[in-house]
Formats: C-alpha cells, structure tokens, sequence
C-alpha cells in the first residue's frame, strides 16, 4: 500500500494507471497503462477549476460523480498548499504566502493586467529560497531551503486561481520567478508545466509559461530539448563576465559567452522571443557603455530585452536608478536596434515584486540536488 499521490503530482497516463489498479496498490507499469475515457474525464473534473464546486463554509472541491469520486477518493489527494497570508497591493496586484504540507512557505503573486480582455500573470516559487546567492536578490539571503516537487508547484497555481480566478485557463499566463532558481529544479518545474498543459486538464498553452533563469548553461540546454517546452527567460543583469560574477556568483561556471551560445541555439517557435531580463542598478551596469554591450549581446536572437529597475529591500545595498536614468539607459538600447520593455514591478508596496521574495522559513540546509550547473 502507497501513500495517495496528489491530484497535482499525476498527469494523464499515471492518472489512468492509478484509475486501472486496484486501490492502494502500486500502479502498474506506465506502459501497460491503457488509458480510459474516464481517466481524461477524471483528470477533466479535477484540473478545470470552472468545474469546482463552493460549499456553505465555502470549501472547494471538484464535482465528480459517485463512482469517479469514489476512485479518487481512495487514491488521490485532493489536499493543496493553504493560503496563509493575502496581501493586496495598491497596484492590483496580490502578494500570497503559502504553507507547504511540512511547514515550509512560498511566495506566489497573482498579477492581474487591465486590458480588454482582462488576462493574469501568476508569479510562482520553484524552490524554498535560492542556492545561487545573487547580491541584489533577497531571496538569494534564504540561501536554498529544498526543491518544490511537481505537485506543491502545480499546487501553487490551483491554490492561488482558486482564490483570485481566473477560472478560464485561457486568460492565465505563468512566470516561474517567485522564489528558487528553476533550472536548479527542473525535472520537477517540466515536470508540473507537462501537468499544467495537460489538454484534458487546465490545457495551459508552454508558450504562456516563462521559466526565468539566472543562467545555467547546461539547464537552458536541458530546456531546449523539453518535450512540453515553456518559454525562456535569462536574467543577464551585467555585461562583463567580471562584473557579472560580483553580484551573480552563477558567472563563474557559466559566462556570457557560453550563456549567449546556448541562447543563440535554442530552438524556438514561430513569434517566440526570448526575454532578456535586466535588473538596473544605479552606478553599477546601467552605464552606457553597459547599454552597447546589452546590445551585443542581443544581437542575432529574437529577443525582448525587460529592464527591471532595482527593487530595494532593507539591506539590499544597490539604489535604484530613477525613472530619467532608467529612460536613458532603454534610449540607448532601442537606438541600437533592440526591442526593449520596462517592468512595471507589481506589489511593491507589500514586498511582492521581483527579488523581494522572502519567507521566514526556518534555514534547514540540505545538501544540493543534482540540478545543473
Ligand atoms: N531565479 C530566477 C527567477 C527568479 S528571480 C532568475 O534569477 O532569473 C526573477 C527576476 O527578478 C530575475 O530577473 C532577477 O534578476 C530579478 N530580481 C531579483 N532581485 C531583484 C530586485 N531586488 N529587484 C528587481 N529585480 C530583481
Ligand atoms: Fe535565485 Fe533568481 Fe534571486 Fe538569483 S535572482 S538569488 S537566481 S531567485
């Protein structure tokens, strides 16, 4: 007898061949899974969050029939990670603490932008904390906690679209730059995007889900190769290898150069870019000089160069350049050709914005998984 899988760690064909034995026992071999119309039925009810159902004490839960919700019953568990805090910012947008099954915390931050057709960017956590120790990045100061598996990062997203919607998993679109470095975990972040597009579930389209990344060269290779591939996102945030490894210790096994090569390689879909974000630090790389070299190094890729001004946090140590600096430095870049954008950083006022993520989780170092490197 194994313990029940969560809802959010199965996709369809394990869904199927938990479905097909009996319950409490080991399913069978992925390959002899045959799979049902009523697994995709099952896996229907349970990911279509419109599908779910609020009682008195408002407790939701999806809608199955008597014999489906029996099966799940005795396989699955339906529990996900609890909301323990909401903070709204000014902006619209709503910071979230969320509590993991042992206690640990996470950070998601659910972005909501005024359009027509009003759509909502879910910001979600990888990993408790960060082992790649970037100077600018409160996170980074957690040092790693562990790894998110698949189901508390699938979890992340029910949780939070369950609270604030959007129920039409048409409208959400998902950044994986909460808490953790992704490609430090990525068996598990492929492995919840593959659950997240699963067709017969929430059907997430990979091209609305961003994995950012600090910059591991062997990560965005292993990326390149997903069978179900998000899109990609490197933090360049300096423009000499130097520079770089002083507030992004990662640079020292992964240059510019080897990184600019993985990018140029990627293998991406009709209209795709590859976002090139870009933290500006006063008096540190928002020189002009910093600018011509950007550009360089966007040269021959399709890209969007996303310049994030400072987030300042106590203690942070940098300054964050103000709006006329900014403006200069991104004059810079479109003269030379490059297609650039300015994060409006949401949920600054409740500490939610990029790099400001940090829980109180008491610091339990683990060694470090085998992630990439
Ligand atoms: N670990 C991944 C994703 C999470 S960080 C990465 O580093 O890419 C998401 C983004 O926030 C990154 O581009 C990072 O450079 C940026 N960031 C970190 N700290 C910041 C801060 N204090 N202000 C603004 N952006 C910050
Ligand atoms: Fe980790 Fe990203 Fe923060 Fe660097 S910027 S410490 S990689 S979360």
């Amino acid at each position: 007898m194994t313990a029940a899988a969560s809802f959010c760690d199965l996709t369809l064909d394990e869904l199927a061949a938990s479905l097909a034995a009996p319950a409490g026992e080991d399913a069978p071999e992925p390959g002899r899974a045959v799979r049902s119309p009523s697994a995709a039925h099952v896996f229907g009810a349970l990911h279509r969050v419109a599908r779910w159902s609020t009682d008195d004490r408002g407790h939701r839960a999806p809608i199955l029939g008597r014999a489906a919700a029996a099966a799940v019953a005795a396989r699955l568990d339906l529990r996900l990670p609890q909301i323990v805090e909401a903070e709204p910012s000014s902006d619209g947008a709503t910071k979230l603490l969320l509590a993991l099954a042992d206690g640990a915390r996470v950070e998601a931050v659910h972005m909501p932008r005024a359009v027509r057709n009003p759509r909502v960017t879910l910001c979600i956590s990888s990993q408790v904390g960060c082992a790649m120790g970037c100077t600018f990045c409160r996170t980074a100061q957690m040092g790693l906690v562990r790894n998110l598996d698949a189901a508390e990062i699938v979890g992340q997203v029910f949780a939070v679209v369950l609270a604030l919607g959007p129920v039409d998993p048409q409208r959400i679109s998902i950044v994986f730059m909460g808490m953790g470095e992704p490609l430090h975990n990525l068996d598990a972040v492929l492995r919840a995007v593959r659950i997240l597009c699963e067709p017969a579930g929430m059907g997430l389209s990979p091209q609305r889900i961003t994995v950012s990344t600090s910059g591991l060269v062997a990560g965005i290779e292993a990326l390149a190769r997903a069978e179900v591939r998000p899109a990609l996102a490197l933090s360049v945030n300096a423009t000499t290898d130097e520079a770089r490894a002083r507030i992004m210790p990662v640079t020292r096994r992964n240059s510019l150069a080897a990184l600019r090569s993985a990018l140029l390689a990627f293998p991406l879909r009709s209209h795709e870019k590859i976002t090139l974000e870009y933290v500006l630090l006063a008096g540190e790389n928002d020189g002009d000089d910093d600018a011509a070299r950007l550009a360089a190094f966007a040269a021959g890729m399709r890209h969007n160069i996303n310049v994030i001004p400072w987030n300042p946090f106590t203690d942070g140590g940098f300054a964050r350049p103000d709006d006329a600096r900014t403006m200069a430095f991104v004059a810079r870049l479109r003269d030379a050709g490059c297609l650039v954008t300015v994060r409006k950083s949401r949920g600054r006022d409740v500490a939610g914005a990029c790099g400001q993520l940090a829980t109180d989780t008491v610091r339990v170092r683990r060694s470090a998984p085998a992630g990439p490197r």
